[in-house]
Order: C-alpha cells, then sequence, then structure tokens
C-alpha cells in the first residue's frame, strides 16, 4: 500500500530474494506507479549507472521530439498520399526465418531531408480524429507490398499493423479492416494488430473490438509489454496471440536480474497459453545471446537485426 503515495518512476534498492522483488514490481503495477528496476545493495556504480540509462529511455518516451505536424499539416500529407510504411522484421530465434514484418508509419515530403517520425503526428492524429485515415493508407500500401516481398524472401510471413486503443472504441473497425484485406485478396490470419495501451484496456467497447477481432482470425498482439496497465493475470482473460516485450525490459537484460525475472515469468506464461513472444529493441550481440539460451522459440526484433526500413 505504501506505493499508492509514489506517482513518479521508482527504483527498488533491496538486498532481497528476485522472487521478493519481483511480487513487489506487481504490486507496483497495480497501484499504476512506474517501476524502472531494482538495485541490489551494496550499491555498484555499473549498476546504478545502468538504471540511469533506463530512466533516461522512459523520460525520451515520455518527451519524444519537440516538433509536431499541425492539423492541416497531417491532413495535408494524408491526402497528398505521403504516408509510408516502414517495415522492421521479427526474426524466430530458433529457425532464423522472419515470421513477421511490422509496418510503422513515416511521413515523407518533398520539402524535408529526413523521413518524419511518428511521434511527430501520430498524437495528432489521435486528437484530431486522422487516425483511421492514416491507418488505412498505410494498411492499403503495406497489403500492397506484402505479395513482392513474399517473393523477396522465398516465404510467407504475416504483415503486424499498429493500432491506437482509441481506435478499437470504434465497433465498426474489424469491418473496415476486411474491406481493405478484400480488395487485395488477403486472409485476417495474415495480419497482426499490435495495440499498445496508453491507458488501461477495460472499456466494454474497447473489449468487444478485440473479441470480434480475434473472432475474425487477426492476430493480437500487447505492444510495450512492462510500460502499460496490463499484468500477468490479465494476459489469462484478453484475446491476445502475442506479447511485445518492452525495448527497456530487453535492453542489458544479460545482466539485470530483475529484468531476467520478468522475462523468465512470461516465457513460462507464453508457452503454456500458446502466445507468442517477440523481445524489442535488441542493440546488442549479448542481449540476442542471452535471449537465444531460452528453450524456447522467442522472435527478435531490433536494430542489431534489422532498422526500420522503406
Ligand atoms: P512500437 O510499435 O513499439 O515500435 C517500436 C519502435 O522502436 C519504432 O519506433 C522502432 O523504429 C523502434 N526500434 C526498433 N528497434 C529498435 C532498437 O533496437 N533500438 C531502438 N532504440 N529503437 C528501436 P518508431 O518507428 O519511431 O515508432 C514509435 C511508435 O510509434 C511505435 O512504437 C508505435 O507505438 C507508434 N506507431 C508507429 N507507426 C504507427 C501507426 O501506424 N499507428 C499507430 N497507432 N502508432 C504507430
Ligand atoms: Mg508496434
Ligand atoms: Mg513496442
Amino acid at each position: 500500500n505504501t506505493y499508492v503515495h509514489f506517482r513518479n518512476d521508482h527504483v527498488i534498492v533491496s538486498e532481497m530474494d528476485v522472487r521478493v522483488i519481483s511480487l513487489a514490481s506487481e504490486l507496483a503495477r497495480k497501484e499504476m506507479t512506474h517501476l524502472i528496476g531494482n538495485l541490489p545493495k551494496p550499491i555498484l556504480i555499473e549498476n546504478l549507472t545502468a538504471i540511469l540509462d533506463k530512466l533516461h529511455l522512459f523520460l525520451q518516451k515520455g518527451v519524444q521530439s519537440n516538433l509536431e505536424l499541425t492539423e492541416d499539416e497531417l491532413l495535408n500529407a494524408i491526402t497528398e498520399n505521403q504516408i509510408t510504411p516502414f517495415y522492421q522484421p521479427k526474426v524466430d530465434s530458433k529457425t532464423n526465418k522472419v515470421s513477421s514484418i511490422e509496418v510503422l508509419a513515416r511521413i515523407i515530403r518533398p520539402q524535408d531531408l529526413n523521413p518524419i517520425p511518428p511521434s511527430a503526428f501520430i498524437p495528432v492524429a489521435e486528437k484530431y480524429d486522422l487516425i483511421n485515415l492514416l491507418t488505412f493508407q498505410l494498411f492499403e500500401k503495406s497489403t500492397a507490398d506484402h505479395s513482392r516481398l513474399v517473393q523477396t524472401l522465398d516465404h510467407d510471413f504475416k504483415t503486424a499493423i499498429n493500432l491506437s486503443s482509441i481506435q478499437l472504441r470504434d465497433l465498426d473497425c474489424p469491418n473496415k479492416l476486411g474491406t481493405i484485406l478484400d480488395i487485395y485478396d488477403m486472409k485476417p490470419a495474415q495480419v497482426i494488430l499490435e495495440i499498445t495501451e496508453e491507458y488501461a484496456l477495460d472499456s466494454p467497447e474497447q473489449l468487444e473490438t478485440l473479441n470480434r477481432l480475434r473472432m475474425r482470425g487477426f492476430g493480437l498482439s500487447l505492444d510495450d509489454f512492462g510500460t502499460g496497465f496490463t499484468n500477468l493475470n490479465q494476459l489469462r482473460t484478453l484475446p491476445f496471440t502475442e506479447i511485445k516485450i518492452d525495448r527497456s525490459l530487453i535492453s542489458g537484460i544479460h545482466n539485470d536480474p530483475f529484468s531476467q525475472t520478468i522475462v523468465n515469468a512470461l516465457v513460462d506464461l507464453s508457452k503454456k497459453q500458446n502466445i507468442d513472444l517477440v523481445a524489442e529493441g535488441i542493440e546488442l550481440f549479448e542481449e540476442l545471446e542471452f535471449l537465444q539460451n531460452y528453450d524456447r522459440n522467442i522472435l527478435m526484433q531490433g536494430y542489431l537485426i534489422s532498422k526500420p526500413k522503406p
């Protein structure tokens, strides 16, 4: 209950057993506070540095870039057909095959040197009700690219599209996605919908849409696991087919007992529930090596394997 009083990010400094710490983290999650990690005593400089690096990662997420498009600029980019899919693969740790490819939105305009990242326009799209237009443009382009990419890889793979949790409030969302798939002759089973929970996923409409999407055959992926509101217990009832472990739990995992405890639990749970498990944001060979040691197919994603590409 002491957690109720903390509303900031925090760290557990303790010499306790990892199980005690993981229970504490579960409690912290229930109280919706944010736990960055734990520091074993006596405190070593390298552990403290690792924790501060993680804090930096979270703050980056919150602050993001200062550049944001205006409503008019975004509307213009949509009508000019400038919403562009970038692709990043998820590779099976045991077979080394590309199991799915995530579509990440960019805006490419002739007047800019670099593609505009999603942090500059996704929040704007959500605010001004342009997120469906944007998603459908992206979805159309990536389904059209699908067959060409299949030829390049020489085997089939799934396309993973990001949805904002507000899009789930629209009960007609499954029909709209289904219509685009029909045009390109694709099946929902070839598509994974990645959903980040900026807010708890608990409204009746959101849960109903999740269920309808699942019943149609779409794969459902819980993105950024470890930063949102979902706890291990809820995974039992939500119809997810994939969990993506957030980069904050993957970065430095090879020497972080806290992240290891959580990932161990996720490996067990996902095996029992037959849910796919993805490790996001792998940048170091040591992280990859650590994850490959699990007796379980984990899907690997991150700059080490491939950066997102046009
Ligand atoms: P996400 O879905 O969790 O995507 C992962 C983000 O991490 C991507 O950033 C990707 O480029 C980046 N990333 C991948 N591997 C690494 C790595 O090894 N190291 C580091 N440092 N970063 C890595 P990006 O493309 O800027 O996208 C950020 C977020 O924007 C996405 O997070 C997703 O939540 C959102 N987003 C992107 N496209 C869409 C979209 O079409 N619709 C919606 N609703 N959201 C989108
Ligand atoms: Mg994603
Ligand atoms: Mg993610």
